[in-house]
């Protein structure tokens, strides 16, 4: 409870709502909204976005609608359209009514373009792109106004509809607004509300061939749907005058607030959709949904689960400051969902064959064992025991050192679930590589302990002729530096981890994995827990690291 009190204190956001609440203001409503622009896929960044903006809604008994900001048609494309709306639903959230999509606002948009024309408040300027760049001045040099922007209402009107007609090629006329070039805050200098591009929109088609700016866009869209909380992060900090004054000056619906926080930086991690596109493009990994991704369609692919970034994304705190989070948190997230979800299986990643010289060849033994320790509900699993099972390599020492708990020469130990075996004999190449161990088991030690002799060690095993192979994929963090984005003269690629992937091309698991379906989980004893992959097929079956079991990062 008491790191709830924290998470709650921290939320400046649902402080101001409360204040507003208790004033009346916006009638009593809270109204948020999720704006991602469709040109890539969400990141845990978003998520946390996601999960804020949803959250307060929910918690406040408001909206929360999902809107697609899509004025930049060039960059965005239906594919991420379809894994936005995916990933927010799998993440447990439903938006307020169907999805929007800021270009279904372009017509009124288009209006208060018209009415800040005509109110003397916007202008048709034909500086091209290096001349506008002069004019504008610098952080220390105010701008200077632009030849056009004396121009006639009359004037722009028409030019804006010649604009907006297809008669101007890309670039040659920009609309923008009239508010002050010797202002300090760049983007109060005349900022551009209106641009040409000739180009065809996933959602309009050809209708248009003039989009709106993000900035003018973006807001008023927050005001045509009754936005009573617009939340950013801090980058657009700078923008909220200019967010204000279209919303001033228009005559918009409602009067939408925005409140910024600190973008979520994990380390060892990039949260920019840019970057993690060019990861995808230069083929660094196999796609957005890559497992090693940060992205929402990666983590879930690699076997994170929506609890577990949901409750990573409520302890992690929603303030004005910049931090940089420990990505350890979010994988110790996972752990702790799937500690409590996943069933139990064993699997052997790196097998040495042992023969159990005192059973027959011919007896094939069933074990019942609970498929959960700690939660019977879950019921039993059955495990085959025969002459010859594999244990992991990593379960063998030829010199056993201080307080070893797996096997040994002359040492026993249980092999989970099963008897205790007793190692008589090793078998190695002549390079000394260990071949296989021929070990005895105890008879009386299934589901008891031996009387006349201890044993500390467990290690997992699978049957050695009744298993099912299986592929696995073992991931380690994408980059190998805490902060890949952090050094300018490098490029965040160099910092790629080489070792970020290691393909198991044969592992060993229990047989009741066969009849496991992809997205299931696992824990692997001893090992972490698993997930099957989309990429596993009737002949192979493809499992994904998720996590290990404890952060063993740098140990
Ligand atoms: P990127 O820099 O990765 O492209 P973006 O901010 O351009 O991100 P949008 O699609 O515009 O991506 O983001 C949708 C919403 O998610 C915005 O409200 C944005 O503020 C929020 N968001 C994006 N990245 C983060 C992050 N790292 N932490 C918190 N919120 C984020
Ligand atoms: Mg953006």
């Amino acid at each position: 409870m008491a790191e709830k009190t924290v998470v709650q204190a921290s939320n400046f956001v649902r402080n101001i709502i409360q204040e507003d609440l208790a004033q009346g203001k916006n009638q009593g409503l809270v109204a948020t909204r999720f704006p991602p622009e469709p040109n890539g896929y969400l990141h845990i960044g978003h998520a946390t976005s996601i999960c804020l903006n949803f959250g307060l809604a929910a918690d406040f008994s408001g909206t929360c609608t999902l809107r697609f900001d899509d004025t930049n048609p060039e960059k965005e494309s239906d594919e991420y359209i379809q894994s936005i709306k995916r990933d927010v639903e799998w993440l447990g959230f439903e938006w307020h009514g169907e999805e929007r999509y800021a270009s279904s606002y372009f017509d009124t948009l288009h209006g208060f373009a018209v009415e800040l024309i005509e109110k003397g408040l916007a202008y048709v300027c034909d500086l091209s792109p290096e001349q506008a760049r002069e004019y504008r001045g610098s952080l220390t040099e105010p701008g200077k106004n632009s030849p056009y922007r004396e121009r006639s209402v009359a004037d722009s009107l028409d030019l804006f509809a010649r604009m907006t007609a297809g008669e101007f090629a890309d670039g040659a006329k920009v609309l923008r607004a009239k508010i002050d070039m010797t202002s300090p805050n760049m983007n109060l200098r005349d900022p551009i509300i209106y641009r040409i591009r000739h180009i065809h929109h996933h959602q309009t088609g050809d209708k248009w061939c003039v989009y709106p700016m993000y900035d003018f866009c973006h807001g008023l869209s927050d005001a045509i749907e009754g936005v009573t909380h617009s939340i950013c992060t801090l980058e657009f900090e700078d923008h909220r005058p200019l967010y204000d004054w279209f919303i001033a000056n228009v005559s918009a619906p409602s009067t939408p607030r925005q409140y910024e926080f600190a973008r979520l930086e994990l380390n060892y991690t990039v949260t920019s959709k840019r970057k993690l596109k060019q990861l995808v493009d230069s083929a660094a990994v196999t796609g957005w949904d890559d497992p090693r991704m940060p992205t929402i369609s990666g983590m879930r692919r690699r076997g994170y689960t929506p609890a577990a970034l949901r409750n990573f994304c409520a302890d992690t705190p929603v303030a004005r400051s910049k931090g940089i989070t420990d990505v350890s948190r979010l994988e110790s997230a996972v752990r702790d969902d799937l500690d409590s979800k996943a069933p139990r299986a064993m699997c052997v990643l790196d097998p040495i064959k042992v023969t159990i010289t005192n059973w027959s060849a011919d007896d094939v033994k069933t074990l019942v064992v609970p498929v959960h320790p700690k939660d019977e509900t879950m019921g039993t699993r059955e495990l085959t025991w025969t002459r010859e099972v594999y244990i992991d390599r990593a379960d063998f020492a030829m010199q056993a050192p201080r307080k070893w708990k797996r096997l040994a020469p002359q040492q026993s130990a249980r092999l989970r679930g099963g008897y205790v075996v007793t190692c008589n004999q090793v078998i190695t190449d002549a390079d000394g590589k260990v071949l296989e161990l021929l070990c005895t088991y105890d008879e009386n030690t299934l589901g008891k302990k031996p009387e006349d002799y201890k044993v500390n060690g467990v290690v997992h095993w699978v049957s050695a002729s009744h298993n099912l192979p299986v592929e696995v994929r073992v991931y380690d963090r994408l980059f190998n530096d805490e902060n890949p984005d952090g050094n300018k003269e490098r490029d965040f690629t160099e910092c790629l981890n080489p070792e970020s992937l290691q393909v198991i091309s044969q592992a060993y698991a229990e047989l009741g994995l066969a009849s496991g379906t992809v997205g299931q989980q696992y824990q692997f004893e001893r090992e972490g827990y698993f997930c099957i992959d989309t990429d596993s097929t009737a002949d192979k079956m493809v499992i994904n690291r998720t996590v290990t079991l404890r952060d063993s990062w740098g140990k």
